[in-house]
């Protein structure tokens, strides 16, 4: 069997008919920049949400840095200010913090859960700290009831990186809708991806998502009248249109992926794998399955030479990157063995049982 790590071909052969659809409905539209399809994703968004303010923009990153310069706009952070933010998540996390002109404060995550450390959070406040940036990775929720009880005593804002986790839930309640603002990444391999680049503010602050829709529109509400120094980051019409159809299919897509992470952790039984943690199964929307394999490079040279992609998310600290070579004194342990021990195996809604049990499989004989 030949199973690729990921296969975008393959995530939309069910819909493809209707994508296309959808697509011919805006060429001929002829309007591609803020218009209807716009308007509805962010109003089917915000209702599957239960959150009181979308605003689509160019990408995931632009999302998390536009939330942190609104704040700035607002008076609300200033240049220096430290940002908590984990230290083993995707570097665009940390490079939205940086570009703000904010400090990064990398925490700890907890090795069960690979989600920030939330005593360890406590540990780095000082009279600096105005906010945390929690990312929910792999697709868990981190533990955003405590985070906003620590914010919420602490005066700090709490924005959510929320790239990996759409339409996970806490009970009832959407994840990206915990803290004061969330960033939400459209990249075509998230669990709800678009056919090219794009992303979402999400936030319940009128105020924070007026100035964050000026701002990715050159700092314009009125045309030829501009409040900030703004940018051009906005979601397209042709993204929005094929994300409101993909929309409809986000949920029977995570239910699949939690059935296919199941089978993979009642079934994948080598002592050499360590599995995520069941624990909080339901927090959880898979967007990665990812094991821990002290002897990765063969284990990834094991599951290449029968078939199987892997990727490494993520292999490098943060702190060992040239990008962010002032931080190169760091030491943080339990990254760096996450780091080193991480590899993540397939799983996509569109895999057969088979497939998921040649995958368990070869995983075992390894
Ligand atoms: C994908 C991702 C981003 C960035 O999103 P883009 O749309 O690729 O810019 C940010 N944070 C995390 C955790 C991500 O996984």
């Amino acid at each position: 069997m030949n199973i690729p790590f990921y296969d975008l071909k393959r995530q939309h052969q069910d819909y493809a008919a209707e994508l296309q659809a959808k697509a011919n409905e805006v060429i001929q539209s002829g309007w591609f920049v803020r218009g209807p399809y716009v308007e509805a994703f962010e109003k089917d968004f915000s209702a599957y949400l239960g959150a009181e303010n979308v605003v689509g923009v160019g990408n995931g990153l632009d999302a998390l840095t536009l939330i942190f310069r609104a704040y700035k706009e607002m008076g609300k952070l200033e240049e220096g200010d430290e940002v908590i933010v984990p230290a083993n998540t995707y570097i665009a996390s940390v490079l939205a913090i940086s570009e703000c002109g904010l400090v990064p404060v990398l925490v700890e995550p907890d090795i069960e859960t690979y989600n920030i450390d939330v005593l360890k959070v406590k540990e780095n406040i000082n009279s600096k700290t105005k906010a945390i940036l929690t990312v929910n990775l792999y697709g868990l929720m981190s533990d955003v009831e405590a985070l906003q009880f620590i914010c919420k005593e602490r005066n700090l804002l709490l924005i959510e990186d929320n790239a990996q986790a759409t339409g996970a839930r806490l009970g009832k309640q959407s994840a990206g809708t915990f803290g004061d603002a969330a960033g939400f990444s459209f990249y075509p391999t998230k669990n709800l991806g678009c056919l090219g680049d794009g992303g979402a503010v999400v936030t319940d602050d009128d105020a924070l998502a007026a100035v964050v829709r000026a701002l990715a529109n050159y700092g314009s509400e009125k045309k030829y009248v501009n409040l900030y120094k703004g940018v051009n980051s906005r979601l397209d019409e042709m993204q929005a249109a094929l994300l409101s159809v993909k929309l409809n299919y986000l949920d029977s897509e995570n239910e699949r992926r939690r059935a296919i992470a199941e089978r993979y952790w009642e079934r994948i039984d080598n002592p050499y794998v360590v599995l995520p943690v069941d624990e909080f199964a339901e927090n959880h929307v898979w967007h990665l399955f990812v094991v821990r394999v002290p002897e990765r490079e063969r284990f990834i040279q094991y599951l290449s030479d029968n078939g199987i992609g892997t990727q490494v998310h993520y292999p490098t600290p943060i702190y060992q990157h040239p990008a962010y070579r002032e931080m190169a004194m760091l030491e943080k342990p339990l990254t760096e063995k996450i780091c080193a021990e991480v590899v993540s195996l397939p799983l996509a809604p569109y895999l057969s049982d088979d497939e998921v049990d040649y995958v368990i499989d070869v995983v075992n004989a390894f």
